[in-house]
């Protein structure tokens, strides 16, 4: 799993005086023994942040986790930082690429085998209120992960290529391109096999009701080297010019069904992108790596490019639920050629699959939604009360009941400040297997952020009921923060 990042967990507050100095030394350790390319330092201030002293069992700061593992408590020399670090990280890296195997394919076989059997049987999986999803709902959901954090790109990448190798998707590849795998074939033969398959596997999903894009083009052919174009793609169509591209999962994707059908590593990384300034997606495919060197799949920002995207992000949620809202309420299209609602085993397959990969990158789904709730949240200084009739507002909205990102929405008040919010039909779920695992840790983050938006207190949310879980809907328990 070479893209998998690891992650070191950083955190301190501002009463700390060895935070400032081990933080510095653990960026000095990590860029001198392993660079900054694949570990990430994600620095949490407690004070803001009061939902982890608990969650992460939190004795002294400053406190650093790797992977899921404390390795610094408190004050330590810079030998010993050295020392836990390396151990945490190489333990963290052998671990993780083990789980993303497990975990995430559990719910990309359970969505896949039930897509093929709501096409066959014609049955749905979520009856009353059927099983699409408007596609700006995918694009918040991806959007909210981007912003948070510049290796959410490599962990997008990861589960569409895992996806692509353990979906569904390489047989009807072989259906729309007999020639492809010729073991008399040489490699490049079957690579442009490929991506005359590719060209038409859009069309071919969206007639058995994907509509993930419209259609493919191959513009560019040779010697193991292609260029693809995609045209109004669920993920990316009609997201506002960004500076980077967002189609991570479909890259990823391309890569994995290439692998599995040309058993060879194929590299792929998207040029263009509606996030970019264009109107389709462009990917370069490649059997070399050095095809595509020197344009990385992640863009590598700069302090100032992070707190800039930190700036806009606000702006462009409010863009996607405009859009959303014209397209849902008012008629007014997103995607010309094909509808804009797409399946969701789509969603399911792109997002709620990252939860599986590991328990980190499920925290930061959470931490995704929450600064979506945080946005969505139309009302502040509210009692709470007040904000809970806000929130059951918003999700019975005629705009979340008609995006199919779930039907009804319940509450039901329990002691004090606690309550439970009950969901039917949840895109991110339904029709998951009992795995053991709750699986909507995205919604879980929205209604966090909301009422913290509107009340200005902590609250935590735990799934508490889910189809992952053995049930037919989903419950959250959502209670005030001890320490806010
Ligand atoms: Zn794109
Ligand atoms: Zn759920």
């Amino acid at each position: 799993m070479e893209e998998v990042p690891v992650r070191v967990l950083f955190f301190k507050s501002k009463s700390c005086a060895f935070c400032a100095p081990v933080e510095r030394m653990v960026r000095k350790a990590i860029s001198r023994l392993f660079g900054d390319e694949l570990i990430t330092v994600n620095v949490f201030d407690v004070d803001e942040h009061n939902e982890l002293v608990d969650e992460y069992k939190i004795t002294s700061l400053p406190y650093v986790i790797v992977g899921e593992v404390p390795v610094i408590s408190g004050m330590a020399s810079e030998k010993e930082i050295e020392d836990a670090l390396m151990r945490g990280i190489l333990h963290s890296a052998s671990s993780r690429a083990e789980r993303i195997e497990v975990g995430a394919k559990q719910v990309f076989i359970e969505a896949n085998l039930n897509f093929v059997e709501s096409i066959n049987s014609k049955e749905r999986i979520r009856r009353n209120i059927g099983d699409y999803v408007h596609i700006s709902n995918l694009q918040l959901a991806t959007i909210s992960l981007l912003s948070l954090d510049t290796t959410a790109g490599n962990l997008l990448y990861s589960i569409g290529k895992l996806a692509g190798k353990t979906g569904a998707f390489t047989g009807l590849l072989y259906d729309i391109e007999p020639s492809l795998g010729d073991p008399y074939a040489s490699v490049e033969k079957n690579f442009r096999s490929f991506l005359i398959a590719i060209d038409r596997f859009h069309v071919k999903q969206n007639e058995l009701g994907v509509f993930d894009a419209r259609n493919a083009e191959v513009v560019e052919e040779d010697k193991g080297y292609g260029r693809i174009r995609i045209y109004e793609s669920a993920t990316a169509t009609g997201v506002p010019v960004i500076g980077e591209p967002i189609c991570y999962f479909t890259a990823g994707m391309i890569s994995g069904l290439a692998e599995a059908i040309l058993g060879e590593t194929v590299y792929v990384a998207e040029r263009n992108c509606w996030g970019l300034g264009a109107s389709y997606c462009e990917f370069e495919i490649s059997l070399s790596e050095g095809a595509l060197e020197g344009k990385k799949t992640t863009p590598h920002l700069t302090k100032k490019g992070v707190e800039a995207r930190e700036e806009s992000f606000g702006r462009l949620i409010r863009t996607l639920t405009r859009n959303m809202t014209q397209s849902v309420l008012e008629g007014r299209r997103i995607r010309v050629g094909i509808s804009d609602y797409t399946h969701i085993m789509n969603l399911q397959q792109q997002i709620t699959s990252i939860k599986l990969a590991d328990p980190v990158a499920g925290f930061f789904l959470r931490l995704a939604g929450k600064r979506l709730g945080r946005i969505i949240a139309p009302k502040e200084h509210l009692s709470v009360n007040e904000a809970i009739f806000e929130l059951k507002n918003y999700m019975n909205s005629p705009l979340s009941l008609m995006s199919g990102i779930h039907s009804n929405c319940n509450i039901k008040k329990g002691d004090g400040e606690s309550f439970i919010v009950t969901v039917e039909s949840c895109a991110f779920a339904s029709g998951q297997e009992n795995i053991g695992v709750s699986l909507c840790e995205f919604e879980a983050g929205v209604i966090e952020g909301f009422m913290e938006k509107s009340t200005g207190k902590s609250y935590s949310s735990k799934e508490v009921e889910c189809w992952g879980l053995g049930q037919q809907h989903c419950a959250f328990q959502v209670e005030r923060e001890k320490f806010s």
